[in-house]
Order: structure tokens, then sequence, then C-alpha cells
């Protein structure tokens, strides 16, 4: 099933164009990868998903972006609920200079999720556990979260999106400031959100568009040029320009 649908979708900064007629169907419960080289709008792409780019002045979007096939871009749409709905992990961990218990309560509270101290306790705890975090800092959640390992701020804010109970996880390099050992459990934990989450991956790391996704689509120079199932883009792509991307001799 598609949980996102983006038809004829051009984005502009300014003048120029930085996506360009993409199509493409996110599947529910499913991850996909997005690749392609450096400043080919992996980015620019995954933000029109959540309408991150409605905060940058002089940009212009065109096309239409369904999410459960309603257009987030229609009038009506309440923006704040849609961020809620569809979650945001940034390349660098991005925790609040707050406790790990505040980081993960922030959305709840903001949002009136909860109903008592209790009530906002448990989600903590769940979205900590939601987030392969939980054993590792459950005896002291009032400890700073900076002082957690890059690894470890990055789960912590994969754990504060999933407090949320959103239902969309788009996460734009989330492992490029990691170290192996970081990234492969924020890998691992990947395979576990998608039980319950749609989740959509920017990487430039092919080998972990490969690892982990269900479904990879090659941007280049803001065009979506192959779209399909991982294990067919990785072993018998239908371009030649992916052919050669993925065996390191473009891009
Ligand atoms: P990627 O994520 O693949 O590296 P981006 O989506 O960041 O690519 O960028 C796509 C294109 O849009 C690039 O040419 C980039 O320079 C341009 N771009 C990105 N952000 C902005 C911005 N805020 N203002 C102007 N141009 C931008």
């Amino acid at each position: 099933m598609d949980k996102i649908r983006v038809e004829n979708l051009y984005f502009y900064y300014g003048d120029k164009l930085a996506l360009s007629d993409i199509s493409i169907e996110i599947k529910s419960q499913r991850i996909t990868a997005v690749i392609g080289p450096s400043g080919c709008g992996k980015s620019t792409f995954v933000r029109c998903l959540n309408r991150m780019n409605d905060t940058i002045p002089g940009t212009r979007m065109e096309g239409r972006v369904l999410l459960d096939g309603q257009d987030i871009y229609g009038p009506g749409t309440d923006v704040v609920d849609l961020r809620r709905r569809v979650g945001m992990v940034f390349q660098r961990p991005n925790p609040f200079p707050q406790s790990i218990f505040d980081n993960v309560a922030f959305g709840p509270r903001v949002l009136g999720l909860y109903g008592n101290k209790h009530e906002l306790a448990h989600i903590v705890e769940e979205s900590l556990r939601g987030a392969a975090l939980w054993d590792e800092v459950k005896d002291d959640l009032q400890r700073d979260a900076l002082s957690l390992s890059l690894g470890q701020q990055q789960r912590l804010c994969i754990a504060r999106v999933i407090a949320v109970k959103p239902e969309v996880i788009l996460m734009d390099e989330p492992c490029s400031a990691l170290d192996p050992i970081a990234t492969l459990k924020i890998e691992e934990l990947m395979h576990t959100l998608k039980a319950n989450y749609t989740i959509v991956i920017v990487t430039h790391n092919m080998q972990q568009a490969a690892r982990v996704s269900d479904w990879t689509g090659l941007f280049w120079l803001g065009e979506l040029v192959e779209f399909g199932p991982t294990q067919e883009i990785f072993t018998r792509p239908k371009h030649k320009l992916t052919e050669e991307y993925i065996t390191g001799r473009a891009g």
C-alpha cells in the first residue's frame, strides 16, 4: 500500500529548479532509500514530504504530495499535525540541552498527548525502548542529553520523534556523523521500526541503502532516474546511469 504518493513534483529555490517532475510512491511500513550524488535534490525531496521547505523564503513548489490520499499542500492542512505524522531525523543529532527525559517528553508536552505524569513517563519509556536506548539510559533519565555519545544522541532524537506517534519517519543522512558501530545500531533499529512506521532515508552510502532498504530511488540533477525494489536496483538496474552510479563509475 502507498503511504505517500508524490505526483509531478517540481521545486524551485528562486529561479533555480531543484526537483523536476518527480513522481514516486512510498510504500507503507517499508524503508525507502533516496540515493544520488551531493546536490542532486535528495534533502529537498524529503523536506517536501513534511513541508519543511515551507520555511525557506523564495521557494516554490508545484505538484502534489498525498499522505494517505490527502494532499498535504492542500488548503486546510494542519502543518503542525502533519509534522507530527511525518517526523524527521537530521544528519547531526540535535538533542535539546536538557535532560534525556525532557527531550523525549518535549513533543507530548507541546501537543498535550497525555493525561497525567504517569502517562507521560510511560510514553517516554516506550519511546526510548522503541529507539533501542532504554537499557542504556533508564538508570538516569535526568542526565544531560548532550553527555550521551553521538550514536546515543541520534537514537534519542529517534525516540523524540516516536514519542509523538508519527506514521512516517524521514531520516536525512542519519548516520553520516556516526562511527561504524553506532551506524550499525541505527540500521538494526530501522529494521525494527519498519514494523510500525514508514521510513524514508536519504543516504549517500550505497552499501547502507542496499543493507537497509526495501525500495530505492536514484536522484540525479533534480530528477528521479530510477525507482524500484532495492534488490533490482542493485542487481539489475534498468538505466545505464544507475548502473554507473552503483558501481562507482558515475557521481
Ligand atoms: P542533496 O541532498 O542531494 O545534497 P539538496 O536537496 O541539498 O541536495 O540540494 C539540491 C540543490 O538545491 C543544490 O543545487 C543546492 O545547492 C540547492 N539548494 C539546497 N538548499 C538550498 C537553499 N536553501 N537555497 C538555495 N539553493 C538550495
